[in-house]
């Protein structure tokens, strides 16, 4: 029976292979994959050229697939946003809109924290 969480890497899958060597290089992990792209910049930034390797993600971590499921609930929450911005409009002009968005206070990590609170 498998205790792997919705968020937990699959396990024994490397973490990414290596787009730009030849043959099959794979990394067990983010971090050494971000070695071998700084390394493979380096390399190329003293042969005049202005990138690295690629890496192509084939496991994501933890971190990155919790942080890809938040990115999902803002996008979805923005466009709830965006809607009730729009019927705004009439009541008050683009521009006074786009001057209130400038100066709107919205920010995420305070409001998960107010909900965390209210939520004990
Ligand atoms: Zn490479």
């Amino acid at each position: 029976m498998s205790t792997k969480g919705r968020f937990d890497p699959e396990e024994g899958v490397p973490y990414g292979r290596c787009l730009s060597c030849e043959g099959e290089v794979l990394f067990a992990s983010k971090e050494a994959a971000s070695e071998h792209m700084s390394a493979t910049f380096e390399e190329a930034q003293k042969a005049g050229g202005r990138s690295g390797h690629r890496i192509s993600v084939l496991n994501q971590t933890r971190e990155m697939r919790i942080q890809s499921e938040i990115d999902d609930i803002v996008d979805k929450a923005m466009i709830d946003v965006m809607d009730d911005a729009l019927r705004l409009i009439g009541d008050a002009t683009e521009e006074e809109i786009t001057k209130a968005f400038r100066h709107a206070t919205a920010d995420f990590s305070d409001a998960w924290y107010e909900a965390l609170e209210e939520n004990r």
